[in-house]
């Protein structure tokens, strides 16, 4: 049975590969007129932390690389939000939920899940997910799976070997290429197969370089960490339905609430009707392994814990507010007096954006206000009602998954170990901390401004905007 999988596995990972020229009619590129061009591959290697590249790059293991900055990504610390907040600059369009499978909010179902990644139609056009010169097979993505680790290993690096041919035989001068396994990896098997691949790219930069006519830059980056340690299954449904919620598919009474179950991850995403949001966080803020729990209220989100809870707000002026009703559920304290001591903190308790980025991207849960806001704001067409962070080591998720192999490793919380991503270039060293959104303005003085929308982005963005919150709108 697995040798039919492995040869199944390899038969898929050696079809042409989904993305191609052919279908990528205006892909980003450099600005032909500009003389002397170098090429650069930027490359994304799903799920692969700050703390591994660090340590390796620290013990001479990725030397054409400058030193690796930390990427804060978005919240929840998931592919679909951070990549199309890394690629908005390119065009990429908000996602339709946080993951594969989500709740429609405007048919009332649940849609996306496994088969759907096996149409590339549905997975990829129209999506961030063709922005990539090279996207992998979304068959293989799949099947990676089915067979636990040496699925991901022999696709980690069938694809990697296709991504450094096809970037050497492509005329893109900027050439984008998306390496899933190393997320399943991690996944499966901790960090370990994560640390082959990686070697595999540290050498392969030479061999790119040596073998190019001219010169080439190799960037390489993350969409989000993954905390590798013993996780458990936060008992949350057990609670719901003490609380008198049951759990559905669609909802039709005030009682019902979607849960996506989805992958095994340190967040979990709950829909409700309005009005429901308070009670069901209610319910949820004391059950053992939820970390935070945070819900849209009017103009504010609220968030709350064991511990407490506070309304956070933002104001036109790019000003974050946090005012604590009880107790601190972020752990804010520290920054709030380093703010105060620096004159940056108002009467009520907001700070300008770039104030609470200083105060707080080293914080236990990096950059959180901004996270927390956006994480009902942007990048998603259907934002959840609730979205639970949990503490690490624990999880919520595919009771299937559970079935196929134990959790060594995952992301999704508000927490630094899975929230904190990676950029590294050969080109030069980059600041030591920044945001997602800002990857690509590292890039644009070499690439040029990004390429005129396509006719597809020019029809969806405006209607995403239109579905998502006023708020966006800015
Ligand atoms: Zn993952």
């Amino acid at each position: 049975m697995r040798t039919a999988g492995v040869v199944l596995l390899l038969a898929v990972a050696l079809l042409p590969p989904p993305a191609e020229a052919a279908v990528h009619p205006s892909p980003p590129t450099l600005d032909p007129t500009r003389p002397a061009q170098k090429r650069i591959l930027v490359l994304c290697v799903d799920g692969v932390s700050y703390s591994l590249v660090e340590e390796m790059h620290r013990r001479g293991e990725l030397p054409h690389f400058y030193p690796p900055a930390k990427l804060v990504v978005t919240f929840p610390s998931l592919t679909d939000p951070s990549l199309v907040e890394i690629l908005v600059p390119l065009g990429a369009p908000p996602s339709e939920g946080y993951e594969d499978y989500y709740f429609d909010t405007d048919q009332n179902r649940t849609r996306g899940g496994f088969f759907h990644r096996f149409s590339r139609a549905r997975y990829i056009e129209g999506t961030f997910r063709e922005l990539f010169h090279y996207h992998p097979h979304p068959v293989v993505m799949t099947l990676e799976y089915g067979l636990p680790v040496v699925g991901s290993w022999l696709a980690g690096h069938i694809n990697l070997g296709r991504i450094l041919h096809e970037f050497q035989g492509s005329p893109a001068s900027l050439y984008l290429a998306y390496l899933d396994s190393t997320d399943s990896l991690a996944h499966l098997s901790g960090v370990r197969f994560q640390r082959g691949l990686l070697k595999r790219i540290g050498r392969s930069v030479a061999r790119l370089r040596r073998r190019a006519p001219g010169p080439v830059e190799v960037f390489l980056f993350s969409d989000h960490g993954n905390g590798v340690q013993k996780y458990r299954r936060a008992p949350i449904v057990p609670a719901l339905r003490r609380a008198g919620f049951r759990l559905k598919k669609t909802l039709a009474g005030p009682r019902d609430v979607v849960l996506i179950r989805y992958g095994l991850l340190g967040s979990a995403l709950l829909y409700t009707q309005p009005g429901v949001e308070a009670e069901l966080a209610e319910a949820l803020r004391s059950v053992e392994g939820v970390g935070v729990v945070a819900y849209r209220d009017a103009a504010a989100t609220m968030v709350l814990n064991a511990s407490g809870r506070a309304r956070l707000q933002r104001r036109p002026n790019d000003h974050y507010c946090y005012h604590r009703e009880s107790g601190d559920p972020l752990a804010l304290e520290p920054a709030l007096v380093e703010l105060d001591s620096q004159g940056r903190l108002s009467l009520d308790g907001c700070a300008a954006d770039r104030d609470w980025w200083r105060a707080t991207r080293q914080h236990l849960y990096p950059d959180a206000l901004r996270r927390l806001w956006f994480a009902f704001e942007k990048h998603v067409v259907h934002p959840a009602s609730v979205i639970i962070s949990f503490q690490d080591g624990y999880y919520e998720g595919s009771r299937v998954l559970d079935a196929l192999a134990a959790l060594r490793a995952t992301h999704g919380n508000l927490g630094s170990a899975q929230s904190l991503a990676f950029a590294m270039s050969t080109e030069g060293p980059l600041p030591p901390i920044l945001r997602g959104e800002e990857v690509w303005s590292w890039l644009e003085p070499q690439v040029g401004p990004p390429p005129a929308p396509r006719l597809w982005q020019r029809i969806l963005l405006p209607l995403a905007a239109v579905s998502l919150p006023a708020a966006v709108a800015e």
